[in-house]
């Protein structure tokens, strides 16, 4: 999204946007993933942790069927839209992401009509932080809580998803609107992917004197909307050759023999997906034995697979992992989707400040822009405020 202005004029408050109070104000925070990257759409683990970024609305209901949108990050003219109109390929820019929640409440049977939403958000936008999830999740919560529909974060979090898929057209996994709805302060959301189940798993950085760096690279490189789909559509051809439901059920112990009967294009894929399981569920055993530490390596094998096996790092976010672990991290990772966005670096929490400059410095030796750099303290998922 591009900067704001350097002295932006106050942003219209609700009331001057719509003549009125809202009914309420809701949140949806974004997220960091420790581990786990593409094994969500393989049904398989991943391990977010939500950020203290978040995406708020203000809604009040209106009974018109009018859905009115404004956003502080946009700054445009309040946008009309027609509930008992939207339909999937319908609204081309960002009010896609409201519209498609409420498309999907109603495509689901729920009897939702329009409402005044004023949006403003602190989670950097294409960032890789998942800014989308939280604006679906924050909408989402708060046409749940306005309807009394009564349903649950993981219900709301698939409806969110299906927004994003079916609505916006992003063929995006489960894992961002889970985080996003059902995480918790202090915690790590372990979710299987498969059946939605998810446990809790404390993460105390600051009890073990370490700090998680999120070093936004600010490169998103185009190439990334299509090859997602096309990653997804490589893995569950690469199941389906495997006669596997997905790629999840194939453990590390059969995958030298699935590898060698493979398709040269797939057998990466799979080993990626494989060995990414394997590596959630080890830095999950070493979280419950507080062993926090131990989760350096996790990361930065999970890296070398993203750029070695799936492909899907660039120099820029290859270059903030090697900074960082040169100057002293005890891990680093790319997170996210891919082709540019953030990098987490897991580090002592004193030594925190002194590699975040080296990377920076490294950046500019480069000639890159300078990374943004946000610590992540895991945070609380998708609430009401007031
Ligand atoms: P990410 O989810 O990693 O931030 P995406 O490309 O999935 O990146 O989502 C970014 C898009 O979400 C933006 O281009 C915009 O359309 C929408 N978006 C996110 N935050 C806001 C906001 N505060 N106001 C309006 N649109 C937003
Ligand atoms: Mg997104």
């Amino acid at each position: 999204m591009n900067p704001l202005p350097r002295n932006p004029a106050p942003a219209p408050d609700f009331a001057e946007l719509y003549g009125r109070a809202p009914e309420g104000e809701w949140a949806a925070p974004g997220r960091v993933n420790l581990i786990g990257e593409h094994t969500d759409y393989n049904l398989g683990f991943v391990l977010p942790i939500a950020l203290p970024q978040t995406v708020r609305v203000e809604a009040a209901r209106r009974d018109d069927g009018l859905l009115r949108v404004w956003s502080a990050q946009g700054r445009g003219p309040v946008a009309e839209l027609r509930v008992a109109d939207l339909v999937p390929g319908s609204v081309p820019d960002w009010t896609a992401y409201p519209a498609g929640v409420v498309w999907a409440l109603r495509e689901a049977g729920h009897e939702v009509g329009g409402a005044d939403l004023r949006l403003d958000s602190d989670v950097p936008s294409g960032a890789g932080l998942s800014s989308s999830a939280a604006l679906e999740c924050a909408v989402a919560t708060a046409y749940a809580d306005l309807h009394g529909l009564g349903l649950a974060a993981s219900d709301l979090a698939l409806l969110a998803q299906r927004a994003e898929n079916a609505f916006v057209g992003v063929p995006c996994g489960i894992m961002d609107q889970m985080a996003s709805m059902c995480c918790r302060p202090g915690a790590a959301l372990f979710l299987d992917s498969r059946d939605l189940s998810t446990r809790q798993v404390p993460v105390d950085l600051a009890g073990a004197g370490l700090a998680l760096l999120v070093l936004d690279t600010r490169v998103k490189h185009d190439l990334g909307d299509g090859a997602y789909a096309a990653l997804r559509a490589g893995c569950e051809r690469a199941a389906e050759l495997l006669g596997l439901p997905a790629l999840r059920s194939l453990q590390p112990v059969g995958l030298a023999a699935a590898l060698a009967g493979l398709p040269a294009e797939l057998a990466p894929l799979v080993r990626h997906v494989v060995t990414e399981n394997a590596r959630v569920e080890a830095a999950v055993a070493h979280l419950d034995a507080g062993r926090l530490a131990a989760l350096g390596p996790i990361l930065t094998a999970g890296h070398a697979s993203l750029r070695d096996d799936f492909r899907i790092s660039c120099p820029e976010t290859d270059l903030a992992v090697d900074a960082a672990v040169a100057a002293g991290a005890l891990g680093a990772r790319m997170t996210g989707g891919g082709f540019g966005g953030s990098v987490i670096a897991l580090v002592d929490a004193a030594e925190a400040e002194r590699i975040a400059a080296e990377v920076t410095a490294a950046f500019r030796s480069a000639g890159y822009a300078e990374p943004r750099t946000l610590t992540a303290v895991p945070a609380e998922g998708a609430r009401r405020l007031r």
